[in-house]
């Protein structure tokens, strides 16, 4: 039997990552299990099917710990997935909270939806899982390191590099003996791929073996900013706004995006660059994130190490506070003097940063800092598009602060940092690379700029749609 590939999630898309390989031996081994994000019922029927019975899975190998790549694994479990799920330790680590917190976010949506059904009379909703399907989902972690083989199946041996991601990720290697050619077949699948000189991590490793590439494309025909700007504008940001006394909020993600302003802020003060400040890391997920970050120092850049073989940790600098309780966070409000508020969520959807921007958006002399994507949609956007009006807790607030945004930090490789990195593949022995993870404008422009650059069979991956790797 020939090994085959099936593309089934973040084909032509960027959400619910998940590509079906079937083995020599017709074992099926999925690469990635993530959430589908989007219409309500569409979302529920796309996280309900596999290409596969769930009990016919013989084991999930997990690039990162993100929810599009991580998050529908509590699916698998309760539909009788009960096979291995290999990640980084630092994956699977952080998988913990990320997993349980959709456990968490699920049913709180839920519960206010069924209220109103309730009294409608209509029938109740269940949640897609619970926290029990996350716990069994947890059970089954097994973690495997970076750079040390492992043979799973069907002599398929498996191998992570760095992917210079978010903490844990892992650009993973699949190589088996063919039965056709009698030679060795190498997969790579980037899972996402980062970006080189992002604070705290090691940058992407670069391979140079493969016969195909499952590769991301979501940067596709885009160029980002340098992250070399980000301390000359955090400075400007920070400097301002203590001269107008005004509060800085940042709405961050708790994992990735906090640590790497806590970073950045940790080289500013050691270069006294910014005034003395008080900092609070107002988000319970965000401090257990960036313990989790304080325990994986394999995943560390050398600058990184360097500062904690100083005596100097940038992911806890002083004068940073960490609020864990409500009251703590209430307590923000009653403060009159500048300081910045670093809270989740990171799109202002929910969490306590919504409390933050109720409380100060309306004062001219305060800041919203966005140092994220914002989706459609979504509160964070209509912000930083300059909404004049916003309405939260059933209460009118006018936007009389300033916004600003600092948008170099994107964990994901551009369209240049992406052919980079492919360039280091022997182009003689590459087979074809396949594109997911990406809008097709993206994957268009990308395939583009790859055959320009000398690459050939280049694909890009249709949901349910088979190729053979021979
Ligand atoms: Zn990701």
């Amino acid at each position: 039997m020939t090994t085959k590939l099936q593309f089934w999630g973040a084909a032509e898309n960027v959400t619910g990552s998940l590509h079906h390989i079937t083995t020599q031996g017709g074992r099926h081994l999925f690469l990635d299990c993530g959430l589908f994000q989007g219409h309500r019922q569409e979302s529920i029927e796309r996280n309900q099917t596999f290409p596969v019975d769930a009990t016919m899975v013989d084991a999930v190998i997990l690039s990162h710990a993100h929810l599009d790549h991580s998050g529908n694994l509590p699916v698998l479990v309760k539909q009788g997935f009960n096979g291995p799920i290999y990640a980084t330790p630092a994956t699977a680590d952080l998988i913990k909270i990320l997993l349980s917190d959709s456990a968490h976010l699920m049913k709180r949506d839920l519960d206010y939806l069924n209220k109103r059904r309730l009294a409608r009379g209509q029938d109740l909703i269940e949640p897609l899982y619970t926290q029990e399907d996350v716990d069994c989902t947890l059970e089954l972690l097994v973690p495997v390191n970076y750079l040390m083989p492992l043979v799973i199946f069907d002599e398929v041996t498996i191998t992570f590099f760095d992917a210079g991601h978010i903490l844990g990720s892992a650009i993973t290697e699949l190589k088996w003996k063919s039965a056709e050619t009698g030679r060795e077949t190498i997969l790579v699948f980037t899972g996402d791929l980062g970006r080189d000189h992002l604070p705290i991590l090691k940058d992407p490793t670069n391979l140079t073996e493969a016969d195909y590439i499952i590769t991301e494309s979501t940067y596709g025909g885009r160029l980002h900013d340098s992250i070399e700007k980000v301390g000359e504008d955090l400075t400007r940001i920070i400097k301002d706004t203590v001269k107008h006394r005004g509060k800085i909020i940042i709405p961050a993600f708790s994992v990735g995006r906090t640590q790497e302003i806590l970073y950045e802020i940790a080289q500013l003060k050691a270069k006294n660059a910014i005034p003395e400040i008080p900092i609070y890391l107002d988000s319970p997920m965000a401090i257990e994130a960036t313990q989790i970050f304080n325990r994986h120092l394999e995943c560390f850049d050398t600058e990184t190490m360097e500062q904690l073989k100083a005596g100097k940790n940038p992911l806890f600098p002083p004068g940073v506070f960490f609020l864990k309780t409500t009251d703590e966070s209430k307590e923000l409000n009653n403060i009159d003097f500048p300081c910045i508020i670093i809270s989740a969520s990171g799109m202002c959807e929910g969490g306590r940063v919504v409390h933050h921007i109720a409380n100060n958006c309306d004062r001219r002399n305060n800041v919203i800092l966005f140092v994220g994507y914002q989706g459609q949609h979504t509160l964070g956007r209509k912000i930083m598009d300059g909404a004049y009006e916003i309405t939260l807790f059933g209460e009118t607030h006018r936007v009389n602060c300033r916004i600003e945004k600092i948008l170099a930090f994107s964990a994901h490789a551009d369209e240049q940092e992406l052919l980079t990195w492919l360039q280091h593949f022997n182009k003689k022995t590459l087979k074809r690379i396949f594109l997911v993870h990406g809008e097709p404008e993206a994957q268009v422009k990308l395939t583009d700029s790859l055959e320009k650059n000398g690459f050939e069979n280049l694909h890009i991956g249709k949901h349910g749609e088979t190729i053979k790797l021979i």
